[in-house]
Order: structure tokens, then C-alpha cells, then sequence
């Protein structure tokens, strides 16, 4: 008599198959030390100014309650089919809206919904990049974001930039010199610095990107978060019609597990990015997107940045406080208006990826600055995100970090 079995999961692992290798392309990414990083901090004794999360007790649960049963009331079925491609018309529009307040005329057909507006920039690199083609981006810049460019198979030039943003003079050389296909920038309250672009070089990189024929992709999710100083322009209303492509979020003011965001383009460019995230997801989620509409509709938004803005506020000057006296002398950070990223340099001969080692052993955590380089990290700098906690909490990770720095430099 034969018996046949199929194989168990044990046995078959068990077995060494012959697979091919992984893609070139993933190969040659590597992977974000900041999220690797995460699940270092992730100790709950640790108080990690790593992470860049906003803070979930702001969390508007009781609207967010109230917009999910109320689409799953009224919306029903219709909110759990699948939907288009563009995203909601509603929230297209609610998007829309908040643009034209901000004096960028905007119109619901100019937006495309993205999962998370990670996902708007992993579109735009498949759409806009070819292999081989100059990319410019700001240095120090958001890693993520380079992942997709690289993904892509572009060639990223780093732009410097000092505590004025990007340094926009350097920016027109490189364009003569390297003809780029686009530039990419994070003008306000960037991650990682903090820092935010001025009018007038706002003005200059809508020059230099027309007069050099290169896009400028202006990723703005920190915009609403402003705790001090006058609001900014977007590049995009700068510029000539096309010129920029505009990506943003609801991570930063509503909840990041959402995973909702956009991208504001032009028609053209909103085709090809359509056909990509076809291939992608085909859509982002339909009861998360009304949900969202509705919420923004019920005009719960404003209230919840409004508060988001209050908080956050006390929670920077905490940290602008708590870092006199924890950093060696000599150091220097900025002061930011708005979002959730202060810049920090220690003087010359720290190294703040050894520095991060002794820290995480008094349970207290950063991004050593040097992650978010293209190329030539220093090594001095660091990045802190004062959202997570309260006030504080804040001062007592500083404490820590003062101990740190001690025990270092002992
Ligand atoms: N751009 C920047 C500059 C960011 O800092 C982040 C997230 N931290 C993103 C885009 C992506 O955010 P999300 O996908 O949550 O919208």
C-alpha cells in the first residue's frame, strides 16, 4: 500500500530550494536605519526622540468614531466596494478647498488620493525617473523618499543646504551644470532640520526650475503645524503652471494609520500617475476615504489642528529648554516655527551614531544625523522629534540625554 503526504511546513523548509536572487534594484537600497532604529526604542523605558510620531493622545477618537459610523450608516455598502482610482470626489474636494484657502487655486480634479503620501512619492519616482537620470535633493533629506528615487534607479545629487534650507545658489550651478529631471525639496519645517525655505527662496527655486526646465516635487506634510511665525507660499504658486507637483498628508494633522495623503499635479502628469497606482493598489481604501471626507466636512479638522498646534508648541519650547543644558558646549540647533523635527550640531570630534549607543543605555533615543545624507554625512549632527510626549516627559529625555553626553565624553 503507498501513502502520500503532502509535505509538512518543517519538512519543507527544511529543504534548501534554488531561487533566484532579489532584483538588482532592492539590492542596491538600503534599508532606513531610522526604521530599523524604531525597533530599538520601541523599550517602553525608553524616551526616544527618534521616532517623529505625532502624539496619540491627540488622537480625535470620538470624531473619527463618529465619520466611521456615520459612512458605514449612511455610505454602507457603497463605502466597502471597491472605488476609483483618482480617490473620493468628496475628499478630493475637502483637499482642494484647503489649497485655494492657502492661495493655491485648486480644483478636486487636480488631486490625486495616495495611501499615505509616501506613496504619492514612490508614484512620482515610477512616473517622473528614468534609470540614470539626476535627481536633486536636499542634503540632509528625508531618507524615504531618496528609497524611491534610488528604487527608481535615479542618480541623487545632494544640494547643500544651511539653516536658511537649501542653498539656492548652489542649486542653479547644479542645474546648469547636470541638466536634473527634478528636484526635491521639503520647504517647510523639514524633516530632518526643521528648517523652513524663505518667500524669497521659494521665489528663487521656481526660477531656477523654469529656467532650467527641471520639476520641483514639493513635499509639504508639516505646513499646518506652525507654531510661530507667518505662513509661507508654496513653491507651487510660485512657479508656472506644471512646474511643481505638490505632494501632502493627513498623517501629521489627523492620524497616520489612516494612510491617507495626495498628490497636486497637472493633468498630464496625473495620467501616468493614475496608470502607476493602478499597478500599485489599484485604489486607497474607500471607508477610510470617506471617513476622512466626512470628517472634514463636519469641519472637526481645523479644531484638531488647533489643538495638535497648542500642544506641540509647549512640547518645542520644552525641548528647546531641556537642550541648554543637555548638549555639550559648543553645540548649537535651531529653533523652529513649526513641526515636529529640531537639528542639533555637537562640536567637532563627536560622533553621534557612538553617542546614540551610550544614550540608548540610559534609555533615552535620536537619529544620529548622519542617516539622512545622499552622501558625506557628518558625523556631529543629530535629529530630535519633540511630538511624542509631554512636556515633562520631554525635560526628564533630556535629563537623560545630559547623562549621556557626560558619560560619553567622560
Ligand atoms: N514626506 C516627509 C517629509 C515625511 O517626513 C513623511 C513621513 N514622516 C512622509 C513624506 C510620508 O508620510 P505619510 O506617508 O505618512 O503621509
Amino acid at each position: 500500500m503507498s501513502i502520500t503526504t503532502t509535505p509538512t511546513a518543517a519538512a519543507t523548509t527544511a529543504r534548501t530550494g534554488r531561487v533566484p536572487a532579489l532584483s538588482a534594484r532592492i539590492g542596491a537600497v538600503r534599508s532606513s536605519v531610522i526604521r530599523d532604529l524604531l525597533a530599538l526604542t520601541e523599550r517602553p523605558q525608553v524616551i526616544s526622540f527618534a521616532g517623529g510620531l505625532p502624539a496619540p493622545e491627540l488622537f480625535d477618537l470620538e470624531g473619527a468614531r463618529a465619520s466611521f459610523d456615520a459612512v458605514l450608516r449612511a455610505g454602507g455598502r457603497r463605502s466597502l466596494q471597491y472605488s476609483t482610482t483618482e480617490g473620493d470626489r468628496r475628499l478630493r474636494a475637502g483637499i482642494a478647498q484647503r489649497y485655494t484657502a492657502r492661495g493655491l487655486a485648486t480644483e478636486a480634479d487636480d488631486i490625486l488620493v495616495t495611501t499615505g503620501s509616501q506613496q504619492g512619492l514612490s508614484l512620482l519616482s515610477t512616473v517622473l525617473v528614468d534609470p540614470g537620470d539626476v535627481v536633486l535633493v536636499e542634503s540632509p533629506s528625508y531618507l524615504a523618499a531618496l528609497q524611491c528615487f534610488a528604487l527608481a534607479g535615479a542618480r541623487l545629487v545632494a544640494v547643500p543646504s544651511d539653516e536658511r534650507g537649501i542653498d539656492t545658489d548652489a542649486l542653479a550651478a547644479l542645474a546648469e551644470r547636470l541638466r536634473p529631471k527634478l528636484l526635491y525639496v521639503v520647504p517647510t519645517f523639514q524633516n530632518p532640520t526643521g528648517r523652513s525655505l524663505s518667500a524669497q527662496n521659494r521665489r528663487a527655486v521656481a526660477a531656477a526650475a523654469e529656467q532650467h526646465g527641471f520639476r520641483v516635487l514639493e513635499d509639504d506634510p508639516y505646513t499646518e503645524l506652525r507654531y510661530s511665525g507667518e505662513p509661507l507660499p508654496t513653491i507651487a504658486s510660485l512657479a508656472a503652471p506644471g512646474q511643481v507637483v505638490s505632494t501632502g498628508s493627513f498623517s501629521k494633522i489627523l492620524a497616520p494609520g489612516l494612510r491617507l495623503g495626495w498628490v497636486r499635479s497637472d493633468p498630464a502628469l496625473r495620467a501616468g500617475l493614475v496608470v502607476a497606482k493602478q499597478a500599485a493598489d489599484l485604489h486607497t481604501s474607500t471607508v477610510d476615504q470617506a471617513a476622512a471626507a466626512h470628517y472634514l466636512e463636519a469641519g472637526r479638522l481645523d479644531a484638531a489642528i488647533a489643538r495638535s498646534r497648542g500642544a506641540y508648541r509647549l512640547r518645542r519650547d520644552a525641548l528647546m529648554a531641556g537642550l541648554a543644558s543637555a548638549l555639550p558646549p559648543g553645540s548649537t540647533w535651531n529653533a523652529p516655527d513649526g513641526g515636529m523635527f529640531v537639528w542639533a550640531s555637537l562640536p567637532h570630534g563627536w560622533d553621534t551614531t557612538r553617542l546614540l549607543a551610550v544614550a540608548l543605555q540610559h534609555d533615552v533615543a535620536f537619529v544620529p544625523g548622519a542617516s539622512f545624507f545622499p552622501s558625506d554625512p557628518p558625523p556631529n549632527a543629530m535629529r530630535l522629534s519633540f511630538t511624542t510626549y509631554e512636556p515633562d516627559r520631554i525635560l526628564e529625555g533630556t535629563d537623560r540625554l545630559a547623562a549621556a553626553v557626560a558619560a560619553a565624553a567622560g
